[in-house]
């Protein structure tokens, strides 16, 4: 048995994912029609969240508070000895904590964010990053090799939440820079659509010149189901992290206040993706 709880761009797709590998999970959202949706793909939706629960159940929730509330729900309904999988990015501190809490009683929480988006969810195709009890994740491995590619155990708890952050700081950066200098491509002379090929293929390449641009910038179809407002959380654990451990950001921090300063360009419900075409077409903060 398995239950995903959060059924939003990345919960749903998940829950799909599981469906079409012959699984019958359970599944809940605050949100009514979200929980029709799933009920009409295929999953079984309880009367409340406590009897949504299953070992493992599958978070995938927006932000700390999120999952502080659902674990009050969803701890007193799980059995000793069963394995929550959070797929939120969270703070690692707060990840800490949601661990003590379920090792209170007797339940096994393991951060295990999640890269790859929705199409990977959806695909099976994600990368799992996760911190906690390795022998949880042991048991849990079979389940989770539906839903990832690479599940990697990172360390204890609160090291998943470590590697996503530093990981999404990373691509945060890179879709500032890479606008940034299409941009001075293009006043050049040369256009991203005859850039993009060449640092593909040379040593400038990233993700965001491999995967984004060419998939939803050049486009112009902005879909990925990833929003500004969820990287914006994200790059603000980031800075947060650096801060308690004193670590000076002079580069990456510099690209993080940039996602803040274009917030009116770029609002929170848009794809995160709009980041880097509005620094290619010169948004001022
Ligand atoms: P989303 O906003 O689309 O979905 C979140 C869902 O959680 C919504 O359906 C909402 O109704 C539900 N929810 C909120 N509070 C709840 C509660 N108390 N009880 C039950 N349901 C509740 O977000 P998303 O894009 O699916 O992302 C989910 C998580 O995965 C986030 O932490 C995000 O940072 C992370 N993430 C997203 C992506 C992506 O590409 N979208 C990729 C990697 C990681």
């Amino acid at each position: 048995m398995v239950a995903v709880i959060g059924l939003g761009n990345m919960g749903m797709a998940m829950l799909g994912r599981l469906l079409a590998t012959g699984h019958q999970p359970r599944a809940w959202d605050l949100d009514p029609a979200k929980r029709d949706a799933a009920r009409q793909a295929g999953a079984a939706i309880g009367a409340d969240i406590a009897d949504n629960v299953a070992d493992p159940t599958i978070f995938s929730l927006p932000h700390d508070a999120a999952v502080a509330e659902v674990l009050d729900h969803v701890l007193p309904a799980l059995p000793r000895g069963a394995a929550i999988i959070d797929t939120s990015t969270l703070s690692p501190r707060a990840v800490r904590g949601f661990a003590e809490q379920a090792a209170a009683r007797g339940v096994f929480y393991l951060d295990a964010p999640v890269s790859g988006g929705p199409g990977g969810a959806a695909a099976g195709s994600m990368a799992m990053m996760v911190g906690g009890d390795a022998a949880a994740l042991e048991r849990a491995t079979p389940l989770l090799k539906h839903l990832t590619a690479r599940l990697l155990h990172i360390g204890p708890s609160g090291a998943g939440q470590v590697a996503k952050l530093v990981n999404n700081l990373l691509v945060a950066s890179h879709l500032v820079t890479a606008g940034e200098a299409l941009r001075l491509g293009a006043a050049a002379g040369v256009a991203p659509e005859a850039l993009l090929p060449v640092l593909n293929g040379a040593s400038g390449r990233s993700a965001v010149t491999e995967v984004n641009w060419p998939r939803w910038i050049i486009p112009g179809s902005f879909d990925s189901g990833f929003s500004a407002g969820l990287m914006r959380k994200d790059v603000g654990l980031a800075l947060e992290l650096a801060r308690e451990l004193d670590v000076p950001l002079e580069a990456t921090g510099r690209a993080a206040a940039l996602w803040q300063e274009l917030r009116a360009a770029v609002p929170d419900d848009a794809d995160f993706n709009r980041l880097s075409a509005a620094l290619f077409t010169g948004a001022k903060p």
